[in-house]
């Protein structure tokens, strides 16, 4: 449990704003105390990976709270669950979408509160207003175009004589007016501005989702929005931003002009190991599903590296081929109560650049990086022995790495003369779950790449799949664009009948992502 979290026994309820969407929008505070929650109630517009700031021993609720849709919970219920965590002791994180006391019903969860004499704090957030003007390129003010903005709700706009609204006023009072909630009523929205003085070419964008991967805006005047946002089937929540400021669009646009904008890749990788690639293609615009392809298990056994280590000093070289390789031979090697100092005197080879920077978490410098970041390459360039004399012959060469791999390297440096131990200790095993959505989302033609960072990606993708024959498969990747990290990877992908459409010269991450920046830019 939380206990060192909740020495204070006083619950607290933290009114949080999570911002509009993009999870990089909460305020330091905000993330703060997520990290120090206990309970944490969301909302259906929060957006859901912020939830990795929460400890995973915490209780989450979800109250959600979609437009005219289905309630998790009711207003009054959502108030009394907070003050019933709070009376228990608990630090409550209320997270809600945008900034809490704009249109969010925050200030009436804290009403209750103070009626109940909880203690509580509101943490402000970006509200999806700005937001959605911000990434649609529409500064919401500007000199030359207009000195006001009104925040307004459509949800008032019935038609009903009763609104709190005055359209009269507002229609000509505000230079810029930005409405939430207002897809359903956007006709009744327009007629009312225009009925009441607002010139029918005045410009208006409707931005759905905005400074999300899957953001979407449209633009046309208040004469015709509604039949646009029809024909474009626009679907709550979006925002509807009415002022000349909308003709700046055209100039500022940033945010869906990024070269992998509205593309949906599939990232491959083991969870671990992901978030380099995701980050990278996300900085690009690209919306990423992560499939962890891999699952990293330790072996049952390691017998044969626990008698290498007790043996260090008879070793030559030592070879790292993953970085799996290294996360389980340092944890295996803690273990056994010793650290890097076994390796003293012990020549370290790296398959590549990330691995060798890896080492150097543990205070190691890599004696050798081949040139080719490959099994073959690492041995080529050992058995080539660039100081002379130093060649492999009737040397003794450790290798930890996964239980099944290729076994390019070692037989090349067996065939050379030398002595490999091959220690397992990490093993790969496909993943359950998750398929039927991937196969579903292949099947409806909404994955534009699956992206491949090693062999075994490959084929636990395919495992996962599970097609019956070379043709279903080509079926269901019809369209599908496939990018390989390396010419293994590529000959994975080649020799089950795919085609690899990007690949880097350098087998890094950074060139891949550049591979295929390259690739959507031509
Ligand atoms: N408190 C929130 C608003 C909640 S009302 C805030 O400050 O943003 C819900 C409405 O907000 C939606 O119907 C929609 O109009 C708007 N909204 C929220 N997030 C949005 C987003 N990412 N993109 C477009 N509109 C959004």
């Amino acid at each position: 449990m939380n206990n060192n979290h909740s020495i204070q026994k006083k619950g607290k309820v933290y009114l949080v704003g999570a911002g509009p969407g993009d999870p990089g929008l909460i305020t330091l505070r905000g993330k703060f105390l997520l990290q120090r929650a206990d309970v944490v109630v969301y909302d259906y517009l929060a957006n859901k990976k912020l939830l990795n700031y929460v400890p995973d021993d915490a209780e989450f609720i979800y109250a959600g709270k979609k437009g005219g849709g289905l309630h998790a919970f009711t207003q009054e219920g959502i108030n009394q669950l907070l003050v019933d965590h709070a009376t228990a002791g608990k630090r409550v994180v209320r997270l809600k979408g945008g900034d809490p006391f704009i249109f969010g019903r925050g200030a009436e969860e804290i009403e209750e509160l103070v009626e109940a004499g909880i203690d509580f704090e509101v943490v402000p957030g970006v509200t999806s207003a700005t937001a959605a003007a911000t990434y649609a390129g529409i500064p919401i003010t500007h000199r030359d175009y207009t000195a006001s903005v009104a925040f307004v709700t459509g949800h008032e706009a019935t038609g009903k004589k009763e609104s709190n609204i005055a359209w009269d006023k507002l229609a000509t009072g505000a230079g810029t007016i930005v409405i939430y909630m207002g897809i359903k009523n956007l006709p009744i929205i327009t007629k009312k501005l225009m009925d009441n003085g607002r010139a029918p070419d005045t410009p208006v964008a409707v931005v759905r989702w905005a400074s999300t991967p899957i953001q979407q805006s449209v633009v046309g005047t208040l004469e015709t929005i509604t039949e646009v946002v029809r024909k474009e089937g626009i679907k709550p929540p979006a925002l509807v931003i009415v002022g000349e400021v909308v003709k700046l669009r055209k100039s500022i646009d940033w945010f869906e002009k990024r070269p992998l904008f509205g593309k949906r890749m599939v990232v491959t990788r083991t969870r671990e190991q992901a978030s380099e690639l995701v980050s990278r293609l996300e900085e690009h615009g690209a919306e990423c599903l992560e499939y962890s392809t891999i699952h990293i298990e330790v072996v049952d056994d390691y017998q044969l590296l626990d008698q290498a280590v007790a043996n260090m000093e008879s070793y030559d070289w030592i070879l790292f081929t993953s970085l799996n390789a290294i996360t389980y031979f340092f944890k295996r090697l803690n273990e056994l109560g010793r650290d890097s100092r076994v390796l003293a005197g012990i020549r370290i080879g790296a398959v590549g650049r990330a691995t060798a920077d890896a080492l150097l978490q543990y205070g190691l410098l890599a004696d050798l990086i081949p040139e080719k970041f490959t099994g073959a390459g690492l041995a080529e360039s050992l058995i080539a022995g660039k100081e002379k004399g130093k060649n492999v012959k009737g040397k003794n060469i450790l290798l930890p790495r996964a239980l099944k791999a290729m076994e390019t390297l070692p037989e090349m440096l067996n065939d050379a003369g030398a002595t490999v131990t091959v220690a397992p200790v990490y093993r790969n095993v496909p993943p359950k779950g998750r398929r039927d959505e991937l196969c579903a989302q292949l099947r409806e033609g909404e994955i534009d790449l699956l992206t491949f960072t090693s062999s075994s990606t490959v084929t636990n993708f395919l495992t996962m799949v599970d097609a019956d024959s070379p043709e279903q498969l080509r079926k269901l990747l019809d369209g599908v664009k496939i990018a390989a990290i390396g010419p293994i990877t590529a000959e994975t992908v080649t020799d089950n009948g795919l085609t690899v459409d990007i690949q880097p010269d350098n087998y890094t991450i950074i060139d891949m992502v550049d591979a295929i920046v390259d690739y959507y830019e031509c």
